[in-house]
C-alpha cells in the first residue's frame, strides 16, 4: 500500500472526511419557463394555464409532444400544425429553450463536450454550470448527462466532488442536455449534421443512442427529477432512447436502488472502486453511511436483473491505492452470484489530485484476472483527453478564465 489512501497528520486531526459537504442551493424558475422536458400531464397543464379549454387538451398534447420530442422543434413557429393564435399565446407565456452553451469543444476523436449554464443563479453568485459529453462509436453513441451542478458527495479521486456550489437539476434541464446534443449533432429528422468531426450515426441512423447518466452530480440524490427526465427519454413515441440503453451510475445510495428499477426501470451501474470498506470509506464516503455488504445486497435485489440485465460494477484504476492482483481476486470474490459486469476506468487525473492512473500493464494484469473469472472486462478507453472529457474538467479550465474570455467563448459556441 502506497501513502496515495494515507491521511496526512492534518487531516486526521481535522477527522473524516464529510460524507456530504454541501447543502443544496434553492432552484429559482426562470420567469418564462421552457416547456422542454415536460411529460403529458405536464403539457396539459400548461395548455390548460394558458385557457386551452379541457375538450382540445388531449389532441393539443398530442401535437406539443410530436413537435418538441419527435421533430425537435427549437421554435413554436415551427409546430406547422398548431393554430397561429395558439401558437403566439404559447411563445408569449412559454420558450423552447435548452441548457445556454458556454463553451464547446470537439476532440479529435470527435467526442463533444458542452459546458451548459443554467438559468436561476442569484445576484453574485457562481454561475449554474453542468457539462455535458458526446463519445461516438462504431456502433453507439453515448451522450453522458448531469444530474446536479456540482454534488454534495465528496469521493476524493472524483473533481466534481471538490465543487461547492450543488443544486438539483429539473426534469427539463435533464431532458434539455439530450435535446441540446440532437440539435447541435443534427440529430433530429430531416437536420443536417455539422462538418468536422468523425461521427458515425449509430443505431437506426441516430447519433445518440445510449444515454448515461454518468455526469456531474449523484443522479440517487435527484431521484425525481432523473426519474421524470428519463422516462420522458425513454418514451418510445418521443425520444425513444430504449431503457435497456440507457445507464443511471450510483455512487451507491441504497435506499434508492430498489426505486431505481421499480420506477425507472432503466440499466444500473454501481461505482464500487475497492474491495473492502477501510479503504472505500476513504474514496467514496458515502460507503460509511452505506457499506459494500449493504450496496451489495441492494444490487442483488434490483428489479428485474438478471443475466440478459447485469449490474455495471465501475472501478477506478488508482495506483498503488485498489489496483493489486489480490484486490482483483477479491473484486471477483466479492461480485459472485451477481449478474455483473466490470468496467475498469483508468483514473483521469485533474489539477491537485492526490493520486495516479495506475500503470497501463498493471491494468491489463488486474483485467486479466477478471477476464479469466469470466467478466468480459473491457478497460474504459479514455476518450476526448485533447479537450479533457473527464467529469468536471471544461468546468475547471473555463472558471481560469476571465468574464471577457468567458463571453468569447460563449459566442464561439453561437455561432459556429
Ligand atoms: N455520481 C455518480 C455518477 C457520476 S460519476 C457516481 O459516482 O457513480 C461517473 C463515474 O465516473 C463514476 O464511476 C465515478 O466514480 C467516475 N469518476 C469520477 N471521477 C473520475 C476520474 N477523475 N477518473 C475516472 N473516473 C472518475
Ligand atoms: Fe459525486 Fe459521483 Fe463524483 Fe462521487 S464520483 S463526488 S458521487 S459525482
Amino acid at each position: 500500500m502506497t501513502t496515495l489512501i494515507d491521511t496526512t497528520p492534518a487531516e486526521a486531526a481535522a477527522g473524516p472526511r464529510p460524507i456530504e459537504k454541501a447543502p443544496l442551493e434553492r432552484y429559482v424558475a426562470p420567469a418564462q419557463p421552457s416547456l422542454v422536458g415536460l411529460d403529458r400531464a405536464g403539457l396539459a397543464e400548461a395548455l390548460a394555464a394558458v385557457g386551452v379549454p379541457e375538450g382540445q387538451r388531449r389532441m393539443r398534447v398530442r401535437q406539443l409532444w410530436n413537435w418538441l420530442y419527435v421533430r425537435g422543434a427549437q421554435n413554436f413557429d415551427a409546430m406547422t400544425s398548431v393554430s397561429k393564435d395558439l401558437r403566439a399565446v404559447l411563445a408569449a407565456r412559454y420558450t423552447l429553450a435548452r441548457p445556454e452553451i458556454v463553451a464547446e469543444q470537439v476532440s479529435v476523436d470527435g467526442t463533444r463536450k458542452w459546458l451548459l449554464r443554467l438559468p436561476g443563479e442569484h445576484p453574485g453568485e457562481r454561475p449554474h454550470e453542468v457539462e455535458c459529453v458526446y463519445i461516438p462509436e462504431a456502433d453507439r453513441g453515448t451522450l453522458c448527462v448531469s444530474s446536479q451542478v456540482g454534488c454534495t458527495l465528496s469521493c476524493t479521486f472524483c473533481h466534481t466532488g471538490t465543487q461547492r456550489l450543488v443544486r438539483n437539476l429539473t426534469a427539463g434541464e435533464i431532458v434539455g442536455q439530450v435535446m441540446l446534443a440532437r440539435d447541435r449533432l443534427g440529430d433530429w429528422p430531416g437536420a443536417t449534421p455539422p462538418a468536422g468531426g468523425p461521427n458515425p450515426r449509430a443505431d437506426g441512423g441516430r447519433f445518440i443512442s445510449n444515454v448515461v447518466m454518468m455526469g456531474m452530480g449523484e443522479p440517487l440524490y435527484n431521484f425525481e427529477a432523473v426519474r421524470d427526465a428519463l422516462l420522458v427519454v425513454a418514451d418510445g413515441d418521443g425520444i425513444a432512447i430504449s431503457k435497456r440503453r440507457i445507464t443511471l451510475s450510483t455512487s451507491g445510495v441504497v435506499p434508492n436502488i430498489a426505486r431505481c428499477g421499480e420506477e425507472i426501470g432503466v440499466m444500473l451501474a454501481v461505482s464500487l472502486h475497492a474491495v473492502d470498506d477501510a479503504r472505500r470509506n476513504v474514496l467514496v464516503p458515502l460507503n460509511r453511511k452505506y457499506p459494500i455488504a449493504a450496496l451489495l445486497d441492494a444490487c442483488r435485489h434490483y428489479p428485474g436483473l438478471s443475466n440478459a440485465r447485469r449490474i455495471t460494477f465501475e472501478y477506478v484504476m488508482l495506483k498503488g491505492v485498489n489496483d493489486s492482483i489480490a484486490d482483483a481476486k477479491a473484486l471477483v470474490r466479492l461480485l459472485a452470484g451477481i449478474p455483473a459486469k466490470i468496467n475498469l476506468i483508468p483514473f483521469n487525473p485533474w489539477p491537485g489530485s492526490a493520486y495516479e492512473c495506475s500503470d497501463w500493464d498493471q491494468i491489463e494484469r488486474f483485467s486479466e484476472v477478471v477476464f479469466n473469472a469470466g467478466y468480459a472486462s473491457p478497460v474504459r478507453t479514455p476518450r476526448g483527453r485533447d479537450i479533457l472529457a473527464a467529469c468536471g474538467q471544461l468546468k475547471s479550465a473555463t472558471e481560469k478564465l476571465s468574464a471577457r474570455e468567458r463571453l468569447a467563448l460563449r459566442a464561439m459556441a453561437m455561432t459556429d
